[in-house]
């Protein structure tokens, strides 16, 4: 069964989870990844030119057959490439794909941006113009503090359809203002990685504490086993947020995609994750835009 879309701000939909080809792809073979993923389910599939295997998820994309219409690919403009390089890069990465155009491209980071290649609002504006060519059905941004979408927001003539944060309970406190302030300022999207940082990057936090009753209840309303991971899933599905993931097993991977039948949690439940996660902070990627 396909998860289901959201509508972004320019009119597209996007399938409210995509399939990761960083962290433990990085750098690796992601044709056999990439495939599964389709087989089982996925159509939105995440790149990124600092990845490094855009070739493989080309690859895997053809290997699995799928039609071209009906997948969402996404890909990244590399960490520290300025505006004179976004349309020769995302040309590269097209060929790597073998796609004439991606669905979603982001700027991969803010910074570093060396003073020579110009300002975010240049970046951005370079952004809209790989847009105005059909490169990119849609453009979006990723890692972006508020203050780097208020330096760009005032020029931009398209206002950024997503914007790609971590988002997890560990993190939640710091991020909301960023989601705040990108719902309120032309209803951008957030995109979360990382949402299973209290299972697998932070076991035995506070988090743990407050899903067993969760898990059991869920499970016993749905009839079949629920998983921690599902309950993650679907509190990061009542922020608001589109969720990243990946895994190498196809027993997580069908699971990711079944959180989609999981009933919601109750605003008590929601409360207690958050509760639970504003005990501990705990950032794991991009240290170097947002500090700890
Ligand atoms: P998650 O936090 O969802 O973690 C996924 C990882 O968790 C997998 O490696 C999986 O391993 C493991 N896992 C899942 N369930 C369990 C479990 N129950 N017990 C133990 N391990 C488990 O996603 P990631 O942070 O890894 O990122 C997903 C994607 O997000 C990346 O691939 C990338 O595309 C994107 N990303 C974007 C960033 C950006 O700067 N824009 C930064 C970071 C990520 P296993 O293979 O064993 O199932």
């Amino acid at each position: 069964m396909s998860p289901p879309t959201v509508k972004l701000n320019d009119g597209t939909q996007i399938p409210a989870i995509g399939f990761g080809t960083g962290t433990a792809l990085f750098g690796r073979d992601a044709e056999n990844s990439v495939k599964r993923a389709i087989e089982c389910g996925f159509t939105h599939l995440d790149g990124a030119q600092a990845y490094d295997n855009e070739d493989s998820l080309g690859a895997g994309m053809k290997a699995a057959g799928k039609p071209r219409s009906e997948l969402y690919i996404v890909t990244k403009l590399k960490q520290g490439f300025g505006a004179a390089q976004v349309k020769p890069s995302l040309v590269e990465s097209l060929r790597k794909l073998d796609l004439d155009f991606v669905d979603l491209f982001l700027i991969h980071s803010p910074r570093p941006l060396k003073p020579e290649d110009g300002t975010l609002q240049d970046l951005w504006q370079a952004m809209e113009a790989v847009h105005a060519e059909g490169l990119a059905k849609s453009i979006g941004v990723s890692n972006f503090t508020v203050d780097d979408l208020k330096a760009i927001l005032p020029g931009a003539k398209i206002i950024p359809s997503v914007n790609q944060v971590e988002i997890h309970p560990y993190v939640w406190k710091a991020v909301e203002p960023i989601v705040t302030y990108g719902r309120e300022n032309g209803n951008i999207t957030p995109v979360s990685y990382g949402g299973l940082t209290p299972l697998v990057r932070a076991a035995g936090g506070p988090v743990d504490q407050v899903l067993p009753p969760i898990v059991e209840r869920l499970t016993k309303t749905l009839g079949k086993p629920v998983t921690p991971a599902q309950v993650l899933s679907k509190w990061v599905t009542h922020k608001g947020a589109i969720i990243v993931t990946t895994s190498s097993k196809e027993a997580r991977i069908k699971e990711y995609l079944e959180a989609f039948q999981v009933p919601d949690l109750t605003a008590q439940e929601i409360q207690a994750i958050d509760d639970a996660g504003a005990k501990l902070h705990k950032r794991i990627f991009m240290r170097h835009v947002f500090g700890e």
